[in-house]
């Protein structure tokens, strides 16, 4: 009989980590393992996972960290043996600007939420409004009926008010997928929150159980457990191990190569054929580790329910990184950066354009140096495009404009790298869970996997987590 074959199209971490678990994960390869070639339409793998060198350091152009308390990302690198470069996070908290100026977020909050009218007190940018609705939901909380699914945006709304949902809850919840909180589905993004509207009362009492034991802004470095990790050598020299080490088990891996056609083969011994430009490979089983509107493109002719995957959405986004002398750049005492809400309106044209800033430097030992500072502004929203139809000098130069209102001084660049992300963030919308559990579905008869952020969540340790669980559905469909 001849071997088993499996294509993996899509090599960002979520195909390369299927292509890992297709080989034998932490094991290596065995007498069973299938041919497995990978396809990546790039010239480089690891998708939205980049480092490049900036201002003398290894610098991230996309995921600069993964979460700790998911175990996928740090099991994978303790697997390449790579264990010696985890780095731990080394500030904690953030800053919030609200009505000119900037505050500290509060400790204790679960998950961007609050959990006590009390948490409030210090950040007097909020009216009085918006504390008196956090005083109304602890005494006399509101009813809301939610169904199934909801919005974030109508449950926060609801329970505590524009003010608090829009100037304190979306820049920390709906930063995280570029997305805006009365699109985003509660039951897929946030399921704490729809389970705490379920429970009825108040909102923020019904989060307590969620709420972080956050060592607080001025806490030192590391206490106990990290909440994340980075790699000494950049997040993007995870994909480019793992690639090295998926050559060595024989892994097909095959970059600059767009897959342009999958065709159930009429005939023969296996059931998919994967067109490229100048190539048609034979396959038992495929993992689909594109995009979801790509994989919509690619695989809607065979079913409804995959077909319906063009129809997620995905978020854009820009980074714009700066290094500059120490001298000329004054940040928060604490944190490892400050969030800015959205349509926050300032004295230059429109409201600002950077919703988010990282201190790099601060947050990552290795990239600390005495001499310079190094900070990443993120610009960028489902709803706000503007940053597509500006040159990377206009980018840079409005985003400095911003900063120079948004720190405390801001002074001349030594050097500034501008990174764009046209489809980065795919956005899990109200019946997101239905529409990925019908594609799955369709999929699985017809020996296809899905895989990748528009499945079991956005980020680094969710992506690997569905590559490898669509790997293990991928062996259970070949032939024994
Ligand atoms: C700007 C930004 C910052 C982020 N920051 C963080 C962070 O700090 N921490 C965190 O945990 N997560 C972060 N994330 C999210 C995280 O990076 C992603 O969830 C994860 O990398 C997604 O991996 P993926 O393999 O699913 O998708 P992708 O990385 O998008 O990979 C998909 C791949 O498919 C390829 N492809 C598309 N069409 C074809 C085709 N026809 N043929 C062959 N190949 C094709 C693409 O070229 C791409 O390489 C960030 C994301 C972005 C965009």
């Amino acid at each position: 009989m001849s071997r088993a074959s499996v294509v993996v199209v899509g090599g960002g971490i979520s195909g390369l980590a299927a292509a890992w678990e297709l080989t034998g994960g932490a094991d290596g390869p065995s007498d069973a393992t299938p041919r497995v070639e990978l396809v990546e339409a790039n010239a480089r793998l690891g998708g939205a996972l980049a480092t490049t060198t900036f201002a003398g350091r290894p610098i991230d152009l996309g995921a600069d960290g993964f979460l700790a308390r998911r175990p996928e990302a740090t099991t994978l690198v303790r697997e390449l043996g790579w264990e010696d470069r985890l780095e731990a996070i080394a500030a904690s908290g953030a800053s919030l600007w609200l009505r000119g100026s900037l505050y500290e977020i509060p400790t204790g909050l679960a998950l961007g939420v609050p959990t006590s009218s009390a948490q409030l007190k210090t950040l007097r940018g909020l009216s009085w409004r918006a504390r008196l609705h956090a005083r109304r939901d602890e005494l006399l909380p509101k009813r809301l009926h939610v169904g199934d699914d909801a919005t974030i945006g109508e449950i926060v709304r609801a329970k505590l008010g524009d003010e608090l949902a829009y100037q304190f809850i979306e820049p920390m919840v709906g930063g995280i997928q570029a997305g805006r909180i009365d699109e985003l589905s509660a039951k897929s993004v946030f399921p704490a929150l729809l389970a705490a509207a379920h429970r009825g009362g108040s909102l923020m009492k019904a989060m307590r159980p969620q709420a972080t034991v956050n060592p607080g802004p001025s806490a030192p470095a590391v206490s106990g457990a990290p909440m994340f990790y980075s790699l000494r050598s950049g997040v993007g020299s995870l994909p480019e191990e793992l690639a090295r080490q998926l050559g060595e088990r024989g892994v097909v891996l095959r970059t600059d190569v767009r897959v342009t056609a999958l065709r159930r083969s009429p005939a023969g011994d296996y059931p998919w054929e994967v067109d490229t430009a100048t190539t048609t490979t034979p396959a038992d089983a495929l993992v689909l580790a594109t995009p979801a509107a790509v994989t919509g493109h690619l695989l809607g002719h065979v079913d409804p329910a995959l077909d319906a995957l063009r129809g997620v959405a995905s978020a854009g986004a820009a980074m714009v990184t700066f290094c500059l002398a120490r001298s000329q750049i004054e940040l928060p005492e604490h944190g490892t950066g400050v969030l800015v809400p959205l349509a926050t309106m300032w004295s230059g044209e429109g409201s600002m354009m950077v919703t988010a800033i990282t201190f790099l430097d601060r947050k990552w030992p290795h990239l600390h140096r005495e001499e310079d500072v190094v900070v990443r502004a993120h610009v960028g929203r489902i709803d706000d495009p503007r940053w597509v139809t500006m040159n990377d000098e206009e980018l840079t130069q409005r985003v400095a404009d911003e900063l120079r209102v948004l720190l405390a001084r801001f002074g001349q660049p030594s050097e500034t790298l501008v990174q764009r992300w046209p489809h980065g963030l795919p956005q899990y919308y109200v019946g997101h869970d239905q529409l990925v559990a019908a594609a799955k579905a369709a999929g699985a008869p017809l020996r296809i996997a899905l895989a990748g952020s528009a499945y079991d969540g956005v980020g680094v340790p969710a992506s690997i987590g569905s590559g490898r669980r669509a790997a293990r559905e991928a062996l259970a469909f070949l032939p024994t």
